[in-house]
């Protein structure tokens, strides 16, 4: 890398490679083809020489390919949606998850993203259901608790009878488990999460420490999310 940063600035170098450079920007790639590039770059973790790179490639390719690609797009787009109750990927207003019968529903898991409530099913350790936050606090990024799920776990919660002893439905959640990734973030949201569910009286546990710190989710193995289930704690 560094001997190519060296070759660049290299004073022959710059005089032969600037001119065309040049002529290229001022040009410009015909206009579907910067659009094209523009609607790449957009995606996360795309920046402008990547997208440059898979328009060649589609460019390049067969028709069917690139057509293939615009229907799966449309496709994912137009069938599948967020569950109505955790907001887990679905293509039915309620995902598997939620519909089946054989769930414990008194346990509720949080979890940022979609991806990390399928790493748990995966691993097939744990019977509750999830929540899907769809992100998590970042007041850097901007992303506050309006642009999170957080309403809706709260109303999910439903309220809670004055008197336990008038009983609670059969299904009433009793337990949050907060199932956020153990980064700074991560735990930013678990603290307020743990704040604005205190009043509720659901139990708040969090995973346990199993997984590594700064680590994912969604890159845990079987026995460290069974781990960090088992051993979950109550909030302070
Ligand atoms: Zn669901």
């Amino acid at each position: 890398m560094r001997s190519d940063d060296r070759a660049a600035y290299h004073p022959s170098m710059a005089r032969r490679a600037a001119p065309a450079r040049d002529r290229a920007d001022n040009l410009g790639y015909p206009a579907p083809v910067e659009r094209l590039i523009a609607h790449l770059s957009a995606l996360p973790g795309i920046g402008r020489r990547s997208a440059e790179r898979m328009a060649f490639h589609l460019l390049k390719g067969a028709p069917e390919d690139a057509e293939r690609l615009a229907a799966s797009i449309r496709d994912a787009k137009a069938q599948v949606g967020h569950c109505a109750t955790c907001f887990n990927l679905s293509e039915s207003r309620q995902c598997a998850v939620c519909a089946d019968p054989r769930r414990d529903r008194s346990v509720v898991l949080v979890v940022e993203q979609p991806r990390d409530l399928l790493a748990i099913e995966r691993a097939g350790v744990f019977r509750g259901l999830y929540h899907v936050l769809l992100g998590r606090l970042s007041p850097l990024e901007g992303v506050g608790p309006d642009d999170l799920t957080i309403a809706a776990l709260l109303s999910r919660l439903g309220p809670r009878p004055a008197q336990p002893a008038a009983g609670e439905p059969a299904d009433a959640v009793r337990e949050v488990i907060l199932g956020l990734n153990p980064t700074l973030e991560g735990d930013g949201t678990a603290l307020y999460l743990a704040e604005r569910l205190a009043p509720t009286g659901v139990r708040v546990t969090r995973l346990a420490r199993g997984l590594p710190s700064g680590g994912q989710v969604e890159h845990a193995n079987l026995a460290m999310l069974a781990d960090a289930i088992e051993g979950r704690r109550t909030m302070e």
